[in-house]
């Protein structure tokens, strides 16, 4: 049931990757246990800003709409989050909305995540198998080990922990905590294990874990809770075995 009541919303807009951005003021009609998403959708319908001129419709990108998928990161009033896990009556008004910044923004609040991926591609983010027919059961886990692994798993690279951290940058090319806390949960796999090294060696590298400044924001943000400055402390110790192995040869 609508009532009269509006949301103020400053969205940071921008044309293209190419364009400057600039932000523009919607209101939009309130209705209870609206998200962010749904107050983007009223936009969508109807793309006439605050100053009542007709404008365009604003982008983003989602697509489970239940912080699973990590698609719908964006910045709102001033933390990295979900759009569709946020609630209109969880904020303080007016209701500020950027797109994340560590990434290049294709429109409005549409990014470019392809650098994380890239980053889960250098240290093998995966457990290879030989085909794709039946193998059988795999080894089992200890079931202590499950349980903390099953946690690392939900990451679903949304990016807020990487836009979070001070030292994720062009500059120093690191390559951030979501990747790193992978490298911890596929080197605990019994058949991961295989590549444990080259994972190892990877974050051993320019960019890699000594990049890390434990300035500990990617735990406080991390929408699904994953212990990553437990996944870094735990790398750090296997790096240094690893190193003293490259020392001995
Ligand atoms: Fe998002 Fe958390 Fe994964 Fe970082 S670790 S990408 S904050 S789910």
């Amino acid at each position: 049931m609508g009532t009269d009541k509006m949301i103020q919303l400053i969205i940071t807009r921008q044309k293209d990757d190419q364009s400057a951005p600039y932000t523009e003021e919607f209101l939009v009609p309130y209705r209870p246990n609206m998200n962010i998403i749904s107050a983007l959708m009223e936009i969508q319908k109807n793309p006439v800003n605050a100053k009542g001129e007709k404008t365009t419709p604003v982008i983003w990108e989602s697509v489970c709409l239940e912080e699973v998928c990590g698609a719908c990161s964006m910045v709102i009033n001033g933390k990295p989050r979900q759009a569709c896990s946020s609630l209109i009556d969880q904020f303080d008004q007016p209701i500020r909305i950027a797109p994340l910044a560590t990434f290049p923004v294709m429109r409005d609040l549409m990014i470019d995540r392809s650098w994380m991926f890239n980053a889960l591609k250098r240290v093998k983010a995966w457990i290879p198998i030989d085909g794709t027919h039946d193998l059988g059961p795999g080894p089992r886990m200890p079931e202590k080990t499950r349980q903390w692994a099953y946690e690392l798993s939900k990451c679903m690279t949304c990016g807020c922990c990487l836009e979070a951290c001070p030292n994720v940058n062009e500059k120093s090319g690191f390559i951030g905590p979501a990747p790193l806390s992978q490298v911890r949960l596929f080197n605990a796999h019994p058949t991961g294990a295989m590549h444990k090294e080259e994972r190892l060696l990877a974050i051993m590298g320019e960019g890699g874990l000594t990049s890390c400044g434990n300035s500990q924001n990617c735990v406080e943000v991390c929408p699904k809770g994953i212990p990553l400055t437990t996944s870094i402390a735990d790398l750090n110790r296997q790096t240094t075995m690893q190193s003293l192995k490259n020392f001995f040869g």
